[in-house]
This record gives structure tokens, sequence and C-alpha cells, in this order.
């Protein structure tokens, strides 16, 4: 009998759709982008939303978690209880990265499975950690939200009422936007007003190929 070769049956499937990256860092305006997008027709998987609803909704990701961080770790309703869980990696680096090797391959099939139901050519993947996460190089291509860090700290202390300090110190966290720049293959520079940044979004739209 004819050898097989196993592990290409376990390869994933091609998606028949592009999948473009949409990133930036905060209050670059990446979800308003997002909406200006799926304005366009295009579907955009959120990833840190579906993040937090699988937590909730994947019956082998919470005993994973459970056994990680405690029975804590969800709440009388057999909720994930983001503050137990904040509390418990905080200054644990060690321990957030087992959580993070525990949530990021559950949001990756979940992905896989909602890129395998769509039917337009492009489909959008919005992901605050595209670059930091090395899941551009699963992209076919990427696109980077970017602004001026002053311009970014407005917005973000308008819209959450957060401190200067606050905000900050979340930037200060992320990777530097002259690196995102270097890595991405398409960017709007949202340093304007909502009408450009809207016109910067369609135009992009139609110059991916
Ligand atoms: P985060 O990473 O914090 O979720 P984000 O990158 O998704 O942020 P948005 O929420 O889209 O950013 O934008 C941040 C805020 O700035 C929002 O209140 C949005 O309405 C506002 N905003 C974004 N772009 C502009 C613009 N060009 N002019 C005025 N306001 C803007």
């Amino acid at each position: 009998m004819e050898e097989q070769n196993i592990e290409s049956n376990y390869l994933e499937p091609e998606p028949s759709s592009k999948i473009i990256g949409l990133t930036g860092g905060i209050g670059s305006g990446k979800s308003t982008v997002a909406q200006y997008i799926e304005n366009c027709g295009f579907p955009v998987y959120y990833s840190d939303d579906r993040a937090k609803a699988i937590v909730n909704e994947d019956e082998n990701l919470k005993i994973k978690i459970k056994d990680l961080l405690g029975n804590e770790a969800y709440d009388h309703q057999g909720l994930y209880d983001r503050k137990f869980v904040g509390k418990k990696v905080f200054n644990d680096d060690e321990l957030l990265q087992k959580l993070n090797n525990i949530i990021h391959p559950a949001v990756r099939l979940d992905f896989n499975n909602w890129v395998s139901q769509q039917t337009k050519y492009l489909v959008f993947k919005e992901t605050a950690l595209l670059f930091e996460l090395n899941l551009h190089l699963d992209c076919y291509k990427s696109l980077l939200v970017t602004a001026e860090d002053n311009i970014r700290l407005k917005r973000v202390m308008d819209r959450d009422g957060k401190t200067y300090r606050e905000v900050e110190s979340v930037m200060n966290n992320q990777m530097q936007e002259r690196d995102k720049i270097k890595l991405a293959d398409y960017i709007i520079y949202n340093n304007t007003n909502l009408d450009d940044l809207k016109d910067q979004t369609e135009k992009v739209i139609f110059e991916i190929e």
C-alpha cells in the first residue's frame, strides 16, 4: 500500500477569502475604521471582543482556565471574573503567558471557524496585537491605523474619561508606532477628522489587490 503523508491531512484548509489584519495602538481609530469597513460591506472579526466572549462560551477553554487559575476565575453565575483574573496575573508575567497560551489558540480556532463561513473576497481581522503576536504572518496583508501620540491621548481621554497618565502608561506598554509603520502593508494616518478617515478607509479597501 502506498505510504500516506499523514501530516498533510492536518494542515489547516486555505480560506477562500483574503484576510487583512487590521490594527493600531490605543486610540488610533481602528474600531472606527472597522465600522467604516463593515459599512462598505466587508466582514470584520473583532478579536478582542471574541476573546471576551469565548471565555464564557467555550466549555473546554473554561476547564483549562479553571485548572490554571482556580474555580474562582468564574463567578457564582459561571461568568468569567475579569477582576479576579486581572489581580491574579498582575505582576506575574509567567502566569499571564500561560493564560494567553490557552486563550490565543482558542481565539485562533474561533477565527478559523468564522472565516470558513465568509463569502466575501476580503475579510478583516481587527486585533490590537497583530504585530506583537506575529499574527500578520497569517494574513494576506496588514492595515495599520495610526495617529500622533498626543492626538491619540486626547481622543482616549475624551472617550473614556481617563487621565493623561493612565492613557500614557498603556501607550508606553504598546509597540511603538514607528515600528508598526515599518511592518504594515497599508497605513491610514488618522490625524485630522472623521470625514478624512472615512475617505482614506474607502480608498485603501479598493487599493488592496
Ligand atoms: P482602542 O484601542 O482604545 O479601542 P481604537 O483604536 O479602536 O481605540 P477608536 O475607538 O476607533 O480607536 O477611536 C478613539 C476615539 O477617537 C473614539 O471616540 C473615536 O470616535 C475618536 N476618533 C477616531 N478618529 C477620529 C477622528 N479622525 N476625528 C475625531 N475623532 C476621532
